[in-house]
């Protein structure tokens, strides 16, 4: 928990941060924001993560001297561990014999950790950070704020998707105080692609398709669109939100081939319907409105047996609410 980990702080003095393989704005600001509150307090601190910085999160202070690594390869005091579901999330050897602080704002975290402070009330663990920073008596420097903001727009789709609450926009509004420029980093995250990123939306959308019920869209992209377009990693960023702009869709599933006959799979819902619970029943995680999992099999067998558990979530939401059984009067919660 929070003061355990304000205690550890205090205590040491060299510390390492990482996050998840693949990292997304959550990962980097946050882990970015952690590093440099912990130098303003005269720790040593340095962010280490296992793959590349995406190019939209590499302007950020400090994401230059982020370090890649596949092994620890010396000694910290303690290592935190952000926004990983499981120790093995960072892909970086050798993790488990470290003191790991695990901070995550994920229900379905596991507490892998020493020590493990999970708020799954934060929109972003960027927000538990600015906490953090208070917690400790520690000044929102400009590049904490630059960070910190990073990790809240990504997370909550700038401040659009469900966990964004009275006390996100609380955070928002004190990191503009201390001079994050709202639209730079948001041209940075969203303005900053290749026209493969068009490319690859212009095929993907074409396999758009709703289930029987018309409330579940559902959406493919194959490894033959990745190598037409020339698409990075990265650039699908989104795109299984798209459906969602229809008011009768209420979830969206995204299956994203890595390798033939094996698939990502990333759901969206909104308002009551948890596809956490789905993603977990597929051995995934996330949260109620995001989650993903891996799968393999034949592709339309593993995409008919999502649709089922879906319209399955999708009942027992409309059992708490019944407006999800009648079209025009469904509002986002
Ligand atoms: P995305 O669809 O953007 O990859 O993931 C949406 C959310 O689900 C994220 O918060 C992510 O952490 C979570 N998620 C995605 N894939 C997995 C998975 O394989 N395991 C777990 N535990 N969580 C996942
Ligand atoms: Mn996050």
């Amino acid at each position: 928990m929070l003061s355990q980990v304000v205690e550890l702080i205090e205590n040491k003095n060299s510390f390492a941060i990482t996050t998840h393989v693949r990292p997304d704005g959550d990962g980097v600001g946050s882990s970015l924001g952690l590093c440099w509150l912990l130098k303003s307090l005269g720790k040593e601190a340095e962010v280490i993560v296992r793959d590349e910085i995406p190019p939209s999160y590499r302007q950020l202070p400090g994401a230059d001297e982020i370090r890649k690594v596949s092994s620890i390869d010396r000694e910290y005091d303690a290592v935190f561990v952000i926004e990983c579901s499981n120790i093995d999330r960072p892909g970086i050897e050798k993790l488990e014999e470290q003191f790991v602080v695990n901070i995550d704002h994920h229900a379905t975290c596991e507490n892998f950790g020493t020590i493990n402070w999970i708020d799954a009330t934060a929109s972003a663990v960027g927000e538990m950070i600015y906490n953090l920073c208070k917690a400790i008596g520690g000044r929102v420097s400009k590049e904490i704020a630059e960070c910190v903001y990073m990790a809240l727009v990504t997370d909550t789709g700038s401040f659009h998707f469900p966990n964004t609450t009275e006390r996100t926009l609380k955070v928002a509004s004190e990191l503009v105080k201390v001079g994050v420029q709202p639209s730079r980093i948001s041209e940075a995250v969203y303005n900053s692609y290749s026209w493969s990123r068009v490319a690859l939306l212009q095929r993907v959308l074409a396999t758009a398709r709703r289930d029987t019920t018309g409330r579940i869209a559902l959406m493919r992209q194959t490894l033959e669109m990745v190598e037409e377009t020339g698409a990075v990693d990265g650039d699908n960023n989104g795109f299984v939100n798209m459906p969602l702009v229809a008011k009768e869709i209420v979830a969206a599933v995204y299956m994203r081939e890595v390798q033939p006959g094996t698939y990502r799979v990333s759901l969206r819902s909104k308002g009551p319907i948890n596809v956490a619970r789905v993603a977990e029943s597929f051995g995934g995680g996330g949260h109620k409105n995001a989650a993903g999992f891996r799968i393999s099999g034949d592709w339309d067998e593993v995409e008919s047996e999502i649709e089922n558990r879906l319209k399955k979530a999708i009942e027992i939401a409309a059992e708490s609410d019944p407006a999800l059984e009648i079209e025009s009067e469904y509002t986002l919660a």
